[in-house]
């Protein structure tokens, strides 16, 4: 039995169930595959579900509006995505007359769409054979075939894909591309593999030269840059002044507060002149002495150090784009990071 029958006919009798294996439609493979890019299968099960319930086809996510789709996604972060999905949502339907892409090349051009996804959508609903690589299959790869080379170099990237190429079952590139990625998450994991259940351990040649421990080998990651962000928590009472982030940066679409950035310290007192004069007719009636929350929060490459500070305010409050004063009762209709969600459940406002 070559490599990829041993594979295929391991994850045939192996597989977990997992919703989006029901089917061979692209709206759902492609749907999971931009829910799992950064999320846990167990997490992205529930999060599949909810959008596959509610938008049953591409047609009803397209008429969706962004702030209900950013709405579901909530707490799963990585935000891009979810713009990206009701963007190419509303391409796919508007200007494809609602019939998915049929070719890598096409799957390529859509928006938030990277090799790995077109080559599983293109794989596993079209059965086009179009290897896939991706964490999992890097670390499987690296290991079956004992790559010394960072798999994360050039050179390194460019050997694994040969080798995906290499092994790929043409004839059953769906069924292929699903065993190593299953291997990976579940057999061949990246601590303790379990290579005694392993259906290819037979040829792995990282367990032959004892290096399963080595492999992959991966270049050092740059450190992580360090955010403080303070945000003023206009407080009028009835509710809070919010501000939906409109920049090309971190949680685009999303709401959070007014907000300064830059140094770890912050003085209350300039602050509060500062928003004075930023929303005429507003005046600050509290003033904090010390931030009423403070949390870390890790992105990919960041590390944000975010203080709540809560002003009590009266007046006019701000209602004009990008900021909304919302009342306490509509605070759970709004979509906010993770982090705001964290600020608002433990201050009592969700
Ligand atoms: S034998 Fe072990 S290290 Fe090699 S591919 Fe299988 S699980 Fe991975």
């Amino acid at each position: 039995m070559n490599i990829s029958d041993a594979l295929i006919y391991w994850y045939i009798n192996h597989k977990r169930d997992l919703p989006w294996r029901e089917s061979n439609d692209p709206y759902h493979i492609w749907l999971s595959e931009i829910i799992l890019q950064q999320t846990r299968v167990e997490q992205g099960k529930e999060y599949y579900l909810r959008f596959i319930n509610t938008y049953s086809t591409i047609g009803f996510l397209s008429s969706a509006s962004e702030d209900d789709v950013l709405k579901m996604w909530q707490g799963l972060g990585y935000y891009s995505r979810a713009r990206n999905l009701h963007y190419t949502a509303k391409y796919i339907t508007r200007e494809l007359g609602g019939k998915f892409p049929d070719t890598y090349a096409a799957l390529l051009d859509l928006k938030g769409v990277g090799p790995y996804t077109a080559a599983a959508i293109a794989s596993i609903a079209y059965g086009l054979p179009h290897a896939v690589v991706d964490g999992n299959v890097m670390r499987v790869l690296a290991r079956l075939f004992d790559v010394s080379e960072p798999v994360n170099s050039t050179e390194g990237a460019k050997i694994i894909k040969n080798l995906a190429d290499e092994i790929l079952d043409p004839a059953r590139a769906g069924d292929h591309n699903q065993a190593v990625m299953e291997l990976g998450a579940v057999i061949c994991t990246p601590r303790s593999p379990k290579c005694s259940e392993c259906p290819v351990a037979a040829k792995c040649l990282a367990k032959a030269r004892n290096t399963i421990e080595e492999r992959p080998v991966k270049l050092k990651k740059q450190k992580a840059k360090l955010r403080y962000i303070h945000y003023a928590v206009l407080d009028y009472g009835g509710g809070l002044v919010f501000r939906q982030r409109t920049e090309e940066d971190i949680w685009k679409g999303l709401h959070d507060f007014e907000s300064e950035e830059g140094s770890a310290e912050i003085s209350p007192v300039k602050w509060a002149k500062q928003l004075e004069n930023t929303f005429p007719g507003m005046r600050i009636t509290a003033l904090p002495s010390a931030p009423e929350f403070e949390a870390v929060h890790l992105l990919t490459h960041r590390r944000i150090e975010a203080k709540f500070w809560r002003f009590g305010v009266s007046g006019i409050t701000p209602n004009k784009s990008p900021y909304k004063s919302v009342s306490k009762k509509d605070i759970e209709r709004i979509a906010v990071p993770r982090l705001v969600h964290k600020y608002l459940e433990k201050s009592k406002w969700l």
